[in-house]
């Protein structure tokens, strides 16, 4: 068993898509294709351009993902069914091996589309997708990936954004009862 510390490698791919949006003090990455294409480019199977209608279809399908991930994994309905009409524009087939290896690979429709595609289909399959999980910083909103072993981590960073929150709720409650 991998240690719990490990984020899989579905979940740097999924995490590397989802910090692409405006956050903090971050701009959204898929607003121009050159620094798309840069964002992207480790999930890029080559160095292909991204091209305009390429960039609104993926960011149609980060702010599904988005809203899956941040509705707790299971009230999501509408956005399972958007997810499954996003990820249904894409073919995949599977190439079995020695020792009953098998691999998911996709054979057709948009390579980025498909890359996060197999990520999420690989978290889920692991039993890890509710690992994956927004900072509960409002004003930060990072996507981040628990791999404490009590999977209750609510910031991406304690440091950064779970002191802030601590700080800003004793605030409020100091203030709310003087
Ligand atoms: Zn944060």
């Amino acid at each position: 068993m991998p240690p719990a510390g490990t984020a899989p490698e579905a979940a740097a791919v999924l995490l590397a898509f989802l910090n692409t949006r405006g956050h903090g003090t971050h701009r959204d990455r898929l607003s121009d294709a050159e620094d798309a294409g840069r964002a992207l480019g480790d999930l890029l199977q080559s160095r292909a351009e991204v091209s305009e209608s390429q960039l609104k279809r993926l960011r149609k399908l980060r702010s599904t993902v988005v809203d899956v991930v941040s509705a707790g994994h299971e009230t999501a309905d509408a956005a399972w069914a958007s997810l499954n009409r996003q990820t249904s524009q894409i073919s995949l087939g599977a190439t079995f091996g020695a020792a009953g290896s098998a691999t998911i690979r996709q054979t057709g429709g948009d390579p980025l589309i498909g890359t996060i595609t197999i990520a999420l289909e690989r978290l889920m399959a692991d039993g890890k997708w509710n690992r994956l999980r927004l900072c509960a910083n409002e004003r930060c909103g990072e996507a981040f990936y628990d791999s404490t072993r009590s999977n209750t981590q609510r910031w991406h960073s304690y440091g950064r954004c779970g002191n802030k929150s601590n700080v800003a709720a004793y605030r409020a409650r100091t203030t709310a009862s003087a």
